[in-house]
């Protein structure tokens, strides 16, 4: 796993390597996909480095719930609240995680198919 340091998504979180940043608060940073699957997709991730979901803590829980409550603000700001949309996290490879830092998709503007591939 990448130490924090090199973490692309720590980096993100600090400006060292620019995103188009949508939203920022003192834990949780949101900024559009680089290769979007939808024509909204939002990944929303903690300042915190936490490398899965397999690692989060029960001290996380509210930082966890926080990310929820910005998915549901930008759904909102996108237009997309009422039409609907998916929030994911990935872990691991059976899931294709490919960013070793939690993140929380936030798609939605197309229909869905269910259940994923
Ligand atoms: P996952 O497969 O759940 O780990 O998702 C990682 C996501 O990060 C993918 O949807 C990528 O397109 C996205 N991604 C990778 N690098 C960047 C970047 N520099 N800026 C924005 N999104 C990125
Ligand atoms: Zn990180």
């Amino acid at each position: 796993m990448p130490e924090k340091s090199n973490c692309l998504f720590c980096r993100i979180a600090q400006k060292d390597i620019p995103a188009a940043l949508i939203y920022e608060s003192d834990d949780i940073v949101a900024f559009k996909d680089i290769n979007p699957q939808a024509p909204t997709h939002i990944l929303i991730i903690p300042r915190k480095h936490i490398a899965t979901m397999n690692d989060i803590l029960p001290e996380d829980a509210a930082l966890i719930g926080r990310m929820t409550l910005v998915a549901k603000e930008l759904a909102a700001q996108e237009g997309i609240a009422q039409k609907g949309y998916r929030l994911v996290f990935n872990c691991n490879q059976d899931a294709g995680q490919a960013v070793f830092h939690i993140h929380l998709h936030l798609l939605g503007g197309r229909a869905f198919a269910w259940p994923p591939g």
